[in-house]
């Protein structure tokens, strides 16, 4: 019998958006590996402004101790808001945090890029265009821009939004 040559099939991804789509603003998630398959992930926000208001008006107490406002302030409670629970396979965990590594490093690498007039650090901020950031020199100012692969170059003209 004649062997059949094995054709390996990499499939062409597209993405496209779910009916229910969300997005959400996050400060900070919790989780991890219930079991070996199933690994959780809830993210949060936290309602700070309920916390202030709350601690500054132990501050400005008078009519209780410092000691006593000390131990008071221990217990304010801030409220964490779980907005989304993301459940994943362990394909997706690693995948996930080969990603996470590889953002970090960039966004890393971008804080550290100095201007070469002058050697000051670039100050950046976020552009109108996803992926893409605009810096400044402080010193000279100087501009630059971030594009979507990562090149960091001299900005003459901002690219408009596809
Ligand atoms: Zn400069």
């Amino acid at each position: 019998m004649e062997k059949r040559k094995i054709i390996k099939i990499k499939p062409k991804k597209i993405y496209t958006k779910a009916e229910d789509y969300k997005r959400y603003y996050v400060t900070g998630a919790i989780g991890g590996f219930r079991n070996p398959y199933d690994f959780r992930l809830t993210f949060y926000n936290i309602d700070s402004n309920e916390f202030l208001l709350k601690t500054q008006n132990l501050k400005e107490n008078k009519n209780i101790p410092d000691v006593e406002i000390q131990n008071k302030l221990k217990e304010v409670e801030m409220t964490h808001i779980l907005q989304c629970e993301l459940i994943m396979t362990e394909q997706a965990v690693k995948e996930l945090y080969e990603f996470l590594k590889k953002e970090m490093k960039i966004l890393d690498n971008l804080k550290e890029t100095y201007c070469p007039n002058c050697k000051k650090l670039i100050k950046w901020v976020p552009t109108e265009i996803d992926d893409v950031f605009r810096g400044k020199c402080p010193n000279c100012g100087m501009e630059f821009i971030k594009d979507k692969n990562n090149i960091v170059r001299l900005q003459k003209v901002l690219p408009k939004n596809e």
